[in-house]
């Protein structure tokens, strides 16, 4: 049984006493099927997938520790993972979200400035992880338009031929790679740590108000590929951006490059799933190549 299995990791992780009295499916996932689970006195948070999925869950227990070394902004701790029966699982701590108040969005900038200073002496990171359910390659390099030219950018446009986009699409890409570099004169990026995948669905609070990310796919790369994400979809609030600036200014031509880096997960999603994303994909890349004449 699963939970049998979960319950002894649980017990051999944290040495103490624990049997699943109670679990409770959540929703709002992408990916995993997600439980809270309760049990002598004890709450988790736990994902279950196949367990071909097992090198994600380690991958994202190992991102969460990555973040939390840097004591800046709060993620769910990990606890435990493990696979059996076909199953694999992460066990996280459990987070009772709560609302924002006043403060929480200008903590979430100020936090994410402060977890961008954290550096390493490359772009990627040690291990592949995912974006969403795609692979992630952080083959490590000290070139930071060649990174994202390869591991990003490229990686995801071939994945997308191999899908049946081809035409239009793959030839502004080829335009793009082969260009790209122009848009980084005046820009010379440190390897940040990156949450990786953050949007607004990966943030939220706790009882006290205190935001908190989770579900990242950290690499060392562009603080501006992270804030280029928080506008995606819909965009975090402005004291979230005001308090980012106060810490970290932003360089000129962010406002240009965050299409470049947003394309990535455009390419992603049209990847994941399917055709509504090529159009946007392929005016990103046209408002691109239009900076590059
Ligand atoms: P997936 O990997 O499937 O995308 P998420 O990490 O986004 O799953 O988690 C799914 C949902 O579970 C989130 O939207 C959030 O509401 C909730 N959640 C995530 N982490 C925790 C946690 N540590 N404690 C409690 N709830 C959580």
């Amino acid at each position: 049984m699963v939970w049998d299995d979960i319950a002894a990791t649980i017990r051999a992780e944290t040495g103490t006493a624990f049997f699943v009295e109670r679990k409770i499916s959540i929703g709002g996932g992408c990916i995993n099927a997600a439980y809270r689970i309760d049990g002598c006195g004890q709450r988790y948070f736990v994902k279950l997938n196949d367990a071909a999925k097992a090198a994600m869950f380690e991958a994202e227990a190992a991102s969460l520790s990555e973040i939390a070394q840097t004591q800046t902004l709060r993620v769910p701790r990990p606890v435990c993972q493990g696979m059996n029966g076909g199953q694999a699982w992460l066990v996280l701590e459990y987070i009772e979200f709560n609302k924002s108040n006043a403060g929480s969005m200008g903590e979430l900038g100020a936090g994410l400035a402060r977890m961008h200073e954290a550096t390493a002496p490359h772009f990627g990171w040690h291990r592949d992880n995912t974006i969403g359910a795609t692979p992630q390659i952080n083959t490590q390099n000290g070139d930071w338009i060649t990174f994202w030219r390869d591991h990003r950018l490229g990686y995801q446009l071939r994945l997308a031929a191999a899908n049946g986009h081809d035409g239009q699409l793959q030839k502004s890409g080829e335009r793009l790679l082969a260009d790209m570099n122009a848009l980084f004169a005046s820009h010379k990026p440190q390897p940040s740590l990156l949450h990786g995948d953050l949007w607004g669905g990966n943030i939220g609070f706790a009882s006290d108000g205190k935001p908190l990310v989770f579900d990242p796919a950290v690499y060392y790369g562009d603080r501006e590929a992270d804030l280029a994400m928080t506008e995606l979809f819909g965009g975090f609030s402005a004291d979230f951006y005001a308090a980012y600036r106060e810490c970290t200014p932003i360089d000129a031509g962010y406002s240009v490059r965050k299409y470049l880096y947003n394309l990535y997960h455009i390419l992603n999603h049209l990847n994941l799933f399917g055709g509504g994303y090529r159009g946007q994909a392929e005016s990103m890349m046209e408002r691109l190549l239009a900076e590059l004449k």
